[in-house]
């Protein structure tokens, strides 16, 4: 365990047994999802006090017992505290943000589904999630007291409607967090989608690795190869979440074949600086993780307090190729209701007949032209 870890779990669960510690459920079943309980471990700031006590609970609070040990439980100021434990800043509106920001919901053919692009779909399995990030997209799922999502209805609503869209090549399947399923309900989806003869890639949108690394078992990787190909979309914020219970469980992921990007939500006073992503990035690339997607903070309705100003992913980008290989920088991405649109700092400064002049990594104009022998 990284060291840290083991002097929070010394500290605040001596109780726990190795074996107890371990276990996925175990964390789950002991997770801080009061202030009460949280208050017994951190000393919760005013803004923190505000914001339990309001009544008007936007998202649920949840922190596995070992998430709680990387935020560096002891220190008010740490740039993940923030990223799971509700400030008052959450109950100002702004009238640029919405419940929806992505229109999810116009999308929505049937409840599990989510159809913005015409050859793939989100297939919203669950809606629970081992932490809460107050920045969430979906925020929405979690504050409303809706029903559970069933199997026999909603899913299978869900894969009939694939079956149905022969266009559809990939499902992305995320909600909540679907590596919060059982083994075997997880590979019953799996295989249920993968009988579906158009659909050629499958992606899973997760946390778990990040929070809750002791779901990510033997058992759990062994079922997951045999869906290949498999894609794992893996939500990472921050360098200090890259712990050694981290790196294990994605290596385990790695190691059996399963391709894994990341994706990265640009979130102010947390990780809106060059030194701290390229930290990141360059970490994942070498655990085998792809750097793939740096997102804009969506205008979630309560998360204002995150957002940055596009400039601000424009220049980490920019900064990052005088700093680092391409392969470690990850794409800026904005997600309008239109669709997603990459921002990339303007590297074309100009163009003429005679030629094109382009920026390079320096920032230095050179001058470059098509080739003379034709187009094709
Ligand atoms: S893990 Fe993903 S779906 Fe769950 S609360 Fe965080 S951002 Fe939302």
């Amino acid at each position: 365990m990284s060291d840290n870890i083991v002097s929070f779990r010394k500290r605040f669960f001596p109780d726990a047994t190795n074996d107890q510690w371990h276990s996925w459920k175990w964390q789950l079943q002991n997770r801080l999802d009061t202030p009460t309980k949280l208050a017994r471990i951190i000393e919760l700031t005013d803004t923190e006090l505000s914001a339990f006590d309001s009544s008007q609970q936007r998202i649920p609070f949840a922190v596995t017992p070992y998430y709680l040990g990387v935020v560096a439980a002891d220190n008010q100021n740490n740039a993940l505290r923030k990223s799971v434990v509700p400030v008052a800043d959450e109950f100002r509106f702004h009238a640029d943000e919405s419940g929806d920001p992505l229109t999810e919901e116009a999308h929505s053919p049937v409840p599990a589904i989510v159809h913005r692009y015409p050859d793939r779909v989100l297939f919203l399995a669950t809606r629970q999630c081992a932490v809460y990030c107050r920045y969430c997209t979906r925020a929405r799922i979690f504050s409303q007291p809706l029903p559970a999502i069933s199997r026999t209805t909603h899913w299978k609503e869900g894969l009939d409607y694939i079956s149905q869209n022969k266009q559809i090549r990939e499902v992305i399947i995320s909600g909540g967090d679907p590596l919060l399923l059982e083994d075997e309900t997880l590979k019953s989806l799996l295989q249920e989608i993968r009988q579906i003869p158009h659909v050629q890639i499958i992606r899973l949108g997760t946390k778990i690795p990040i929070v809750l690394p002791q779901r990510i078992t033997a058992e759990l990787v062994n079922m997951l190869r045999s869906f290949h190909p498999l894609i794992l979309s893996l939500h990472v914020i921050h360098p200090d979440e890259l712990t050694r219970e981290a790196v294990e469980a994605i290596t385990l992921l790695a190691d059996v074949g399963i391709v894994i990007g990341s994706q990265t939500v640009l979130l102010r006073d947390i990780n809106d600086n060059t030194s701290v992503i390229q930290k990141l990035m360059e970490g994942l690339l070498k655990l085998r993780v792809r750097p793939y997607a740096l997102f804009q903070c969506d205008p979630v309705l309560g998360a204002g307090h995150f957002r940055t100003k596009l400039e601000t992913g424009i220049k980490i980008i920019e900064e990052l190729r005088l700093r680092t290989s391409g392969y470690a920088i990850p794409h800026f991405i904005v997600d309008p209701p239109g669709g997603k649109v990459t921002l990339a700092p303007n590297t074309l400064v100009s163009k003429d007949r005679s030629g094109y002049k382009l920026k390079n990594w320096k920032g230095t104009h050179i001058e470059y032209a098509d080739p003379v022998s034709g187009e094709s």
